[in-house]
């Protein structure tokens, strides 16, 4: 038996790559709780009187990112927002069954939103008046421009002072690589922990898995006997995204240089930090969306859900 390199007395069953440790799975878990706790001190994520609202999918990373916050802070404090996106064939009943069983069981409050409630249209239902008119709009577009007004939504009418999502450090690298590839400055800096909030209607957004490595969410996940999701979603495959070749990309890179991915996601941090930060916290309040009234980017006449639904022909003020 190979003994664990932490604490020298249980059976090592995880090897960490990037540190060059073999450790047992109480000292791998610990390690992930202590890494989000430093991440969350370093960039003052949250404090203990805030309460968060953890924006959940229902997957291993919603696992994580549960069991981790409640290591970290007051559960009284915390509460629980899923989108029901409408997808078919994307099985979410066990899911939501887990998330409402979890809400259960800490006496936490949870929110569930349907994008037809909220909208007007489920996700397959804008997918299919997208690929009429021909808009040549990704479906992850439409869905992450929906999901994130449905969250801040709630967050703000539930007075949240953070919103927490489970993004991890292989889906933080892929959006930093996609920001530089793009020159898309304004999101390199909106992406970062540090980031002002533009507008007194945009609840702050939290990242606190954003150094932990994809896999070590479904170990840590595994080894605390979550089960996995079944289903991925159906869109994923529907055509090959930048995302999709940076993450096949950067797998490949990880694998022989284990540790790559937290260098690039730090020396992303540091750059923001030195170079673009002190530009971006001399800006005015974003500007109100003239058909919805949501605050929306400068220079913008409708903000992006009412760009996207105009598209598609539907004229509705979502609310923000
Ligand atoms: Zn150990
Ligand atoms: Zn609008």
């Amino acid at each position: 038996m190979k003994v664990c390199e932490v604490c020298g007395v249980r059976e090592a069953r995880v090897l960490q790559k990037h540190s060059r440790r073999a450790l047992c799975a109480e000292c791998f878990t610990a390690d992930i709780v202590e890494r989000v706790r430093g991440e969350v001190a370093r960039y003052s994520m949250f404090s203990p009187s805030d309460r968060l609202l953890l924006a959940l999918s229902g997957g291993k990373d919603s696992f994580v990112l549960m069991d981790v916050v409640k290591e970290l802070h007051d559960v009284g404090r915390v509460g629980i927002v899923t989108v029901v996106e409408g997808i078919e064939g994307y099985n979410r009943e066990e899911d939501l069954e887990w998330l409402k069983q979890s809400s259960r069981t800490y006496g936490i409050d949870i929110n569930i939103v349907t994008l037809k409630d909220f909208v007007g249209y489920s996700l397959d239902e804008v997918v299919k008046l997208g690929s009429l008119r021909n808009l040549g709009v990704s479906p992850c577009t439409y869905c992450g421009v929906l999901r994130r007004r449905a969250i801040n939504y709630v967050a703000r009418v539930h007075g949240y002072d953070k919103v927490l999502t489970a993004h991890n450090l292989d889906d933080e690298v892929q959006t930093s690589l996609m920001n530089i590839l793009r020159g898309d400055t304004a999101r390199l800096i909106q992406n970062h922990p540090l980031s002002p909030t533009l507008s007194r209607y945009f609840v702050k957004r939290v990242k606190p898995l954003r150094k932990v490595y994809e896999w070590e969410t479904s170990v840590y996940a595994y080894l605390k006997g979550f089960r996995f999701q079944g289903a991925e979603c159906p869109y994923i495959t529907s055509r090959p995204t930048l995302r999709a070749e940076l993450r096949d990309y950067l797998y490949e890179v990880e694998l022989s240089r284990p540790g790559t991915l937290l260098k690039v996601l730090e020396a992303v941090d540091s750059y923001v930090e030195r170079v673009l930060l002190s530009k971006a916290s001399q800006l005015p309040e974003l500007p109100q969306c003239e058909l919805c009234g949501s605050p929306t980017a400068y220079g913008r006449r409708l903000c992006a859900t009412c760009d996207l639904l105009s598209r598609l022909g539907i004229v509705k003020a979502v609310p923000y």
